[in-house]
């Protein structure tokens, strides 16, 4: 069984980008963190954001999420405006962000259940997924479990069957690997490829590991809130010029 084998994804507009974004500005006083982003992303595949450190990764998910407004720009979600229509849009989103955010008192069933609710997920699916979700993860045992008693590893993995409980057709996880020792980055990783191909959604992997974005179908390297590259993680490589895709990285974003 899978992330996603129980029912059907939501309904929304398969046939254009899952995600377009369109010269995205986001400032914060004088600074440019998005500095006139435009990509798009064809449903079915595994994105890495590959940026240092304050390259505007957080912020392009902040403003994806609806925590921050965009000053200039649009973002379509499955061609929901998330301007005009962010409620439909954030339906089609679902994100683990890098603060661990469980409520650690509550069992992981009541944290799958609340986020179901919010969604408004009927009780019987939302039991059949977050099932599911669990046993595709290993952690049918843990769901009556305090999320304080489980491991960082493990409480990733019940943050990821939390995003995906209401099947977005975009999965924006932000550096969700960090602490995690290699099986558990290795289990987050093959859940992630069996839900794309399960349901093609499109993952945005934003990471400043350039062995992970090694591992994805198409690399977009975010410099000062803007895109230095995008492509195969050789184009790139061949873009930025380097031996590697580290030398490139490190070449294109050090100055
Ligand atoms: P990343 O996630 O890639 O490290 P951020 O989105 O956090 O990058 O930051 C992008 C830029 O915006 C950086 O220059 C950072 O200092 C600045 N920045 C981020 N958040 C704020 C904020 N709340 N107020 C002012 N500047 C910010």
């Amino acid at each position: 069984m899978t992330l996603s084998s129980v029912a059907a994804a939501p309904a929304g507009s398969r046939a254009g980008p899952a995600l377009r974004l369109d010269r995205l500005v986001k400032r914060y006083g004088e600074r440019r963190a998005l500095d006139g982003l435009s990509l798009s992303l064809a449903p079915g595949c595994f994105v890495a954001l590959l940026g240092p450190n304050g390259a505007g990764k957080s912020t392009l998910f902040q403003v994806l999420t609806g925590l921050f407004v965009a000053d200039e720009g649009e973002v379509e979600v499955a061609g929901c405006s998330l301007r005009h229509d962010a409620v439909a849009a954030l339906r089609h989103i679902g994100v683990v962000f890098q603060q661990m955010s469980l409520d650690l008192d509550l069992s992981v069933e009541r944290n799958l259940r609340f986020h179901a609710d919010l969604h408004g997920l009927p009780r019987a699916l939302a039991g059949e997924r977050l099932r599911a979700g669990c046993q595709a993860l290993g952690l049918e045992k843990d769901l009556a479990r305090p999320v304080r008693e489980l491991s960082g590893g493990n409480r990733r993995k019940v943050e990821l069957v939390r995003a995906l409980l209401h099947q977005p057709r975009v999965l924006l996880m932000d550096e969700p690997t960090v602490g995690l020792d290699p099986k558990s980055r290795r289990d987050l990783l093959a859940a992630i490829r069996a839900d794309i191909t399960a349901r093609a959604s499109t993952v945005l992997w934003a990471t400043h590991l350039v062995e992970e974005a090694e591992a994805a179908d198409r690399v977009l390297v975010l410099h000062r809130g803007r895109l230095l590259a995008d492509g195969t993680p050789a184009e790139v490589t061949a873009t930025l010029g380097g031996r590697t895709l580290e030398e490139a990285f490190i070449g294109a974003t050090q100055s």
